[in-house]
């Protein structure tokens, strides 16, 4: 079934034809053909399947570009559509509604976010040289932080070392869960600096280095296996005495923290809404099914119990969309509080998200956790969303802390504004 996206009244003109666009492609040639676009990932395929798969992603991808719906998170600069946060949200949740359509328009993590972070922090050689060719497709790239022996939740905690000898950076330490590690032609590795000339930074400050994944001393242990899998592409690497040149630092010393904040925090919103989106399809998959699948002697949409999981999931979707834009309209006006909802949805959407496909699951019953349908996937999605970006514990902190700040200083907090 399509998607039933309409203008929103409230919306300028700009964002809601780019949501009409945007649903057109997701509902025209993304939905009706999604068997054959993900057959590879669902099932074991031969050979001419696999070719049927790429030739209809590229045919897709090359009406994306027509329509100008191509990369919403570039710059026009760099080949992107150069949208503002809002119309990129707007776009998001009707791009999520069908998973994996939004690497059709040019959105894949992580090379997506190591864009972004390239397009602003790197400079025009490194732009040159790994930029350019991640927009085009010519290379893969990952993002190397978290490590295993270290709390992820806590990034103070990271110590891979970036030793500066001379004019090389020798970078050592253990990582894992670098995703897209396989296939990836460099990461963006967070390092923290030991310089005893203090020329490049001071010592212990962090930054990111751009590897090439061929140099000597990386070493990609394994990709490692998740949710029962024996392998995955998110990847435990360890770096042994890897040198690359100093002008591979990506950013300066110091702001390799920051950096990865800008990674992350907005970005968040943009999660929320992708999550927002799959939530939808969740719905209207199940919705559907009890129009149509008869139980002890009725349709599924009269039993009350089933009635109870519509209703419930319609609140959970409405509430978690309604947080999310917000949030967005917030962030999008530059307003300080934004990071106690960036934190509120964090915890939030996903929440939400895991107990809607959960029900869709139920109503399907087998079918639901079958690679048939796109519900198993977004349940480990919707579970993983939990912990990765950091996990709710954190973000809970993070309320409180800014709420009884508030509070302290000015008596109570306004929800109004
Ligand atoms: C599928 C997937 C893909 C990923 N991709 C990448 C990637 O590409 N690059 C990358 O660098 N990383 C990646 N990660 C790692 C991810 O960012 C980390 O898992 C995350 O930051 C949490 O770190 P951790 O796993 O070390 O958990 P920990 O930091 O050890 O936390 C474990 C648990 O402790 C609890 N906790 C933490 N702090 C507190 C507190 N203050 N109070 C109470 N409880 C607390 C929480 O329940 C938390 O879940 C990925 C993870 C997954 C699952």
């Amino acid at each position: 079934m399509a998607m039933q996206v309409k203008p929103i009244p409230t919306l300028d003109e700009r964002i809601n034809d780019i949501r009409m666009r945007t649903a057109a492609i997701v509902n025209d040639e993304i939905l009706p053909n999604e068997d054959v676009l993900w057959a590879p990932r669902r099932n074991r395929v031969d050979e001419g399947e696999r070719r049927a798969a790429i030739d209809a992603r590229e045919h897709i991808k090359a009406k994306v570009w027509e329509a100008g719906l191509w990369a919403p998170h570039l710059p026009t600069e760099y080949g992107g559509m150069g949208l503002d946060f809002l119309a990129h949200a707007y776009m998001n949740e009707v791009l999520a509604y069908s998973p994996g359509a939004a690497s059709l328009f040019g959105v894949v993590a992580p090379n997506s976010g190591n864009q972004t972070i390239l397009v602003k922090y790197g400079t025009a050689d490194q732009k040159q040289k790994w930029l350019m060719p991640l927009i085009a497709g010519d290379m893969e790239s990952g993002f190397s932080m978290t490590e295993p022996h270290n709390p992820g939740s806590d990034p103070r905690s990271l110590d891979t070392t970036a030793r500066l000898d001379g004019d090389e950076w020798v970078i050592n330490g253990h990582k894992w869960f670098t995703s897209n590690g396989i296939g990836a032609d460099f990461f963006i590795v967070m390092c923290r600096v030991e310089d005893p000339t203090g020329e490049e930074g001071r010592s212990g400050d962090m930054v990111q280095m751009i590897v090439p994944t061929a140099t000597k001393g990386v070493d990609i242990v394994r990709g490692i296996g998740i949710w029962g899998r024996h392998e995955s592409d998110h990847c435990e690497v360890k770096y042994n005495d890897v040198r690359v040149p100093v002008s591979n630092a990506l950013g300066k010393v110091g702001e390799g923290h920051q950096a990865a904040q800008d990674r992350l925090g907005a970005g968040r919103v943009f999660h929320c809404m992708n999550s927002v989106g799959a939530m939808w399809r969740a719905f209207d998959l199940m919705v559907e099914r009890t129009t149509t699948r008869h139980v002890h002697g009725g349709l599924m949409k009269d039993k009350q119990f089933v009635q109870g999981f519509i209703a419930d999931s319609y609140i959970d979707i409405q509430s978690a969309r309604l947080m999310t834009i917000d949030c967005a309209e917030k962030v999008d006006r530059g307003l300080q509080g934004a990071r106690t909802d960036i934190s509120a949805i964090k915890i939030a959407v996903p929440a939400a998200y895991h107990r809607v496909v959960d029900r869709a699951i139920q109503v399907f019953g087998a079918a639901g956790v079958t690679n048939d349908l796109p519900l198993a996937g977004m349940y480990l999605g919707a579970r993983t969303l939990r912990i990765a970006d950091g996990p709710d514990e954190v973000h809970q902190i993070l309320i409180a802390k800014n709420v009884v700040k508030e509070f302290e200083a000015n008596g109570g907090w306004d929800f109004g504004s």
